[in-house]
């Protein structure tokens, strides 16, 4: 019998990757849902591919036929009965209700969505314990942990290391970074992905985020884990053991592989799509220090995360708006790091135990950033 998977945001960087993989993978999965957000074009592609029984576009600009639309489409797709497995690929804090929806109903979250496990930590935990649904991660570091631990205890794990590309500004010197341009911070060395990853991935606030992530994910405190600059991106992390050992998972640099993990794990399957590994071709594998005085975010986001409360959500939402202002044009590289630092200074840390409170304080991050650009 085939498992049916809803795919959100399947005009994207992971969900197109998705769509890829599951095109091989047909007698395993069928397509049941696809969402976008306004790219009409590619969607209608999909779905005349695909053949998915439901349809959402959140944004249409012109006709979307009998296909859902408005945001609801999301939590529609991710609670149908003919879905087993959800690919949460929506870039931002949008998909958070669908990934509760989906675990409250016991179903399977393939996430790379990381900013809602981020914003919603705590909420999200509960929807899976309350529901019986599961989160198995797309990130490529935390499919490396989880292929790492397997099924040994977190008693057991002394540390996770956690590798960053170093993203394009890795050597870059201190003082160019403040005006570095859109263009530079786009030219992402090792993978191609959406816009707003990829400005994570040069301000280092994505490593943040990813940090947070694996201390949801995997129940380990922030003390035990920690980040390394790995400019191959060969060496998906690491996990060491109370006995010394050291267990990395490797790859090539291929967003495919742990797509499909999450949707077959723990089981392994054929024809994944990856290029055979030569370690020879890929050496030398080279580690560095992260230069944290020189990338405010990831400091900014591992302190967000060892306060809790709704500090996480207020650094995920001013990380958001001030990506998209710079994505617009209207500051400057390091006024990403900056528009974070003055959003978690200024807005007081509440606790973070519903929806409600949740919502207020990505609102009201995203309105500091806002009158802060605008001043
Ligand atoms: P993209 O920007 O390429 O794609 C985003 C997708 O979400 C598109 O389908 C877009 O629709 C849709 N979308 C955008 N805004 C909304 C919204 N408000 N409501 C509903 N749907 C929306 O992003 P990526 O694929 O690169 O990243 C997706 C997620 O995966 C992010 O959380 C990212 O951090 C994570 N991730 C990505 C990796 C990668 O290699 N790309 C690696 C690891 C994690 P449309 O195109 O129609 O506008
Ligand atoms: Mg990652």
């Amino acid at each position: 019998m085939t498992r049916g998977v809803a795919i959100l945001g399947s005009t994207g960087s992971i969900g197109t990757t998705a769509l890829r993989v599951l095109a091989r993978q047909r007698e395993r999965f069928r397509i049941s849902a696809l969402t976008a957000h306004s790219n009409a074009a590619l969607l209608e592609e999909q779905v005349a591919q695909f053949h998915p029984a439901y349809v959402g576009l959140v944004r249409p600009n012109g006709g979307a036929g009998a296909w859902r639309t408005g945001p609801e489409c999301l939590v529609e797709a991710a609670s149908r009965k003919d879905v087993d497995v959800v690919l949460n690929a929506v870039v931002g804090a949008a998909g958070l209700d669908a990934t509760l929806a989906a675990l409250e109903r016991g179903k399977r979250v393939a996430l790379a969505n990381k900013e809602t496990l981020v914003m919603g930590g705590e909420l999200v935990s509960q929807a899976s314990a309350r529901g019986g649904g599961e989160i198995v991660p797309v990130d490529s570091e935390h499919s490396a942990i989880l292929q790492c631990i397997g099924s040994r205890p977190r008693s057991e794990v002394r540390r996770l290391v956690i590798t960053a590309s170093g993203g394009p500004f890795r050597d870059w010197p201190r003082e160019k970074l403040e005006t570095a341009t859109l263009a530079d911070a786009l030219r992402h060395p090792t993978w191609r992905m959406g816009r707003k990853i990829t400005v994570d991935s040069a301000t280092l606030a994505n490593k943040a985020l990813e940090v947070i992530e694996a201390h949801y994910l995997f129940g380990i405190s922030y003390d035990r884990i920690d980040v390394v600059v790995h400019p191959q991106s060969v060496v998906h992390s690491f996990v060491e053991f109370v006995d010394g050992s050291v267990i990395a998972q490797m790859g090539m640099p291929s967003m495919e592989l742990p797509v499909l993990y999450a949707l077959t794990h723990p089981e392994r399957v054929h024809d994944a799509g990856v290029p055979p590994y030569d370690p020879v071709e890929m050496s030398p594998l080279t580690f560095e220090r992260v230069r944290w005085d020189d990338f405010p975010a990831l400091r900014l986001g591992i302190k967000a995360g060892r306060a809790g409360g709704a500090l996480p959500a207020v650094f995920n939402a001013a990380n958001e708006e001030a990506v998209a202002q710079f994505l617009d044009g209207r500051i400057t590289f390091g006024g990403i790091a900056r528009a974070i630092e003055g959003a978690m200074r200024s807005l007081t840390n509440r606790s973070a135990d519903s929806l409600e409170a949740l919502r207020a304080a990505d609102c009201a991050a995203r309105t500091y950033v806002k009158e802060m650009v605008a001043c």
